[in-house]
């Protein structure tokens, strides 16, 4: 399965309404290399959060390879739980698969 796919598909029923900020914004502030996490919007964080489940799924040091993202994750509290429902549903889901 897919993990994206299936998160992407989480994401749509959690938050039908929402919609996906600017992809200019973004290219933005991915360019901002000293940016530091508190800096960063949730929405930015938001964006990021299915490549971030989908990097620990994939057994890698997610923590490591987006440490902004981890940061972000440490001080808010919003963020983290949005994360935490994610992996959660992501890990059942692989569980299944077994
Ligand atoms: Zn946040």
């Amino acid at each position: 399965m897919n993990i994206r796919e299936l998160i992407q598909r989480v994401r749509n029923r959690l938050r039908p309404q929402e919609e996906l900020p600017n992809e200019a914004v973004l290219g933005f502030l991915r360019v901002l290399e000293d940016v530091r996490a508190e800096e960063l919007s949730c929405e930015e964080i938001y964006s990021k959060l299915d490549e971030y489940v989908e990097c620990e799924m994939d057994c890698k040091d997610a923590a490591h390879v987006m440490p902004l993202i981890r940061e972000h994750l440490d001080i808010c509290s919003e963020c983290c739980e949005e994360y935490e429902a994610l992996l959660d549903v992501v890990e059942k889901a692989d569980k299944d698969q077994n």
